[in-house]
């Protein structure tokens, strides 16, 4: 986030939306657009290149409230923000901000639109479909992920979001077939390094506490979740009368960013009727590079698909993204459709086809012809009011486009890699699991052969550098070892700043070898 582009970009934001204001009462309350206005305005590819700032908004420079801010913001609030954007944070994973998802955040702000359904507003549904399709085809998705077909995207707050709305899709998806009194015999599949938001998910879709089975993924697989394993724990719960019906893969686990085999698992999945989720809520990111793309195969197997672009994408907090094959999925899981919800363009609700007999004449044509073209995202979701957080997502594409975000991501490998060979250097310390993305895992070795040392050596030196206030990082526990996980993603992060931090960590890690002798 560069500061004074920040601070002209700002004002002309504010400007326009104090305009937008001013003239609100020119503009039809409700919006007067046919379904599909915005995609004939719209190129249906996101930009290679960034695109002019005045392209996307245009107005004068105004005063922020400056008196606000200084008695305010900065006596009382900044001293007890922990500074997720400061280059010396290396915590957990990043969250990433940029001028351009501030400016995006802003603007979805100022308009403060709700949009549930299509008619709510036309345009945040709509960019949403666009932008959505314009980020799966960064990642290279299947096109059965695509809107145009049966499938499409959806931006959720969180993936903890997103795996829930895809547990419950699959689930009354299997219960129709099965019946609903088999709730008690689902099973749900994933290793034991996936997100807790799968645990969570099962709490909350009424699956039996046993039945999720989180598998042990170990060293020997570099913490990924072992296909063979897999099916045989498939296979014992078949002969024992239990359903399978959800396996979650990861790309980039939390702990450890391991990799999941996606195309041995989804085979798994699909000869087994169950839905497969992918879950790359971090490394997602990462993945619209050519080079790390690899990490997705099998990807074409999966039922769903989610990235985080507020992680390590520019898009400033929330902006979760998910894609279905098969959104009537989520939307019979999930849909409701009360009177005062109503209106003759509740598109997506029945098939084309039911629409068809449904009407005749005009009707028939303006319905059906709408049925495949707009969606209510009030039925992809849990709540039922929503954010126009597609603004954000679409101009940080649009104003940064395609090469400068892979250089983006590139440039934090770099760093990350930089790291990791600063560490190879210092023999008291080593690298415990392949470093694939822009995590390092890693640790202070103990001076005596005793785990419970090691593991009390690190606590100590992860307090003792955090305590400096001059870096942040965090840690995992792998096989029983405490681990120290250092996260490059800070976009203003440089390589200064990660031989800072590694700095602090030598003099820490010399005091306390020095002290435990
Ligand atoms: N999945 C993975 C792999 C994660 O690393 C995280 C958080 O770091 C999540 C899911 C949960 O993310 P959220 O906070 O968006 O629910």
């Amino acid at each position: 986030m560069d500061a004074e582009q920040l601070r002209e970009y700002g004002h002309k934001m504010v400007d326009f939306i104090a305009d937008y204001y001013k003239t609100i009462e020119n503009f039809p309350v409700l919006s007067q657009v046919e379904p599909g206005y915005l995609r004939n305005l719209l190129p249906d590819s996101a930009p290679n290149q960034p695109d002019s700032f005045q392209h996307v908004l245009d107005g004068e420079v105004a005063q922020l409230i400056l008196e606000f801010i200084r008695l305010y913001i900065q006596a009382k609030i900044l001293p007890g923000l922990t500074h997720w954007q400061s280059p010396n944070y290396f915590a957990y994973y990043p969250s990433n901000s940029s001028v351009a998802g501030f400016v995006g955040e802003m603007l979805s702000a100022g308009l403060n639109i709700v949009g549930f359904s299509w008619i709510a507003s036309p345009a945040a549904t709509e960019l949403e479909m666009i932008v959505l399709d314009w980020l799966a085809k960064m990642l290279k998705l299947p096109e059965d992920f695509l809107s145009a077909g049966q499938g499409g995207g959806v931006i959720q707050g969180t993936a903890s979001e997103a795996v829930l709305v895809v547990l419950l899709a699959a689930r009354d998806k299997v219960l129709r077939r099965v019946g609903k009194d088999a709730l008690e015999k689902l099973v749900v599949y994933a290793s034991d390094q996936t997100h807790s938001s799968l645990q969570k998910a099962c709490q909350i879709a009424g699956i039996h506490p046993e039945n999720c089975r989180l598998l042990k993924a170990t060293s020997s697989t570099n913490y990924a979740l072992s296909p063979e394993f897999l099916s045989e724990t498939i296979s014992q719960d078949l002969t024992i009368g239990l359903i399978p019906f959800f396996l979650c893969a990861t790309v980039g686990t939390t702990s450890s960013t391991a990799v999941d085999p996606l195309l041995s698992l989804g085979k798994i999945a699909k000869s087994n009727g169950m839905w497969f989720h992918v879950d790359a809520a971090y490394a997602g990111s990462a993945c619209v590079c050519p080079e790390f793309r690899h990490y997705m195969d099998g990807v074409e197997e999966a039922d769903s698909f989610n990235m985080n672009a507020h992680k390590w994408f520019l898009t400033n907090f929330d902006c979760s993204a998910l894609w279905v094959k098969d959104r009537s999925a989520l939307v019979q899981a999930l849909s409701t459709n009360p009177e005062y919800l109503k209106n003759k363009k509740m598109a997506d609700s029945k098939p084309a086809k039911t629409w068809f007999l449904m009407y005749s004449g005009k009707l028939a044509k303006l319905v059906a012809s709408q049925a495949n073209m707009v969606v209510d995202y009030k039925d992809w979701q849990v709540p039922l009011g929503r954010r126009f957080r597609s603004l954000k997502l679409w101009m940080v594409l649009r104003l940064y486009g395609l090469e400068n975000l892979q250089c983006y991501i590139r440039n934090h490998i770099k760093l990350a890699k930089h790291f990791e060979n600063l560490i190879a250097q210092d023999p008291r310390f080593e690298v415990v699991t392949p470093r694939i993305f822009s995590l390092v895992c890693f640790r202070l070795l103990p001076v005596r052969d005793n785990e419970s040392h090691g593991n009390k050596l690190n606590h100590q030196l992860l307090d003792a550098v955090n305590s400096t206030g001059s870096a942040f990082i965090s840690h995992t526990v792998l096989s029983g070892k405490y681990i120290l996980r250092f996260a490059v993603g800070a976009p203003l992060t440089e390589e200064k700043h990660v031989n800072a931090a590694w700095k602090v960590l030598q003099d820490k890690a010399t005091s306390l070898l020095a002290e435990s002798l």
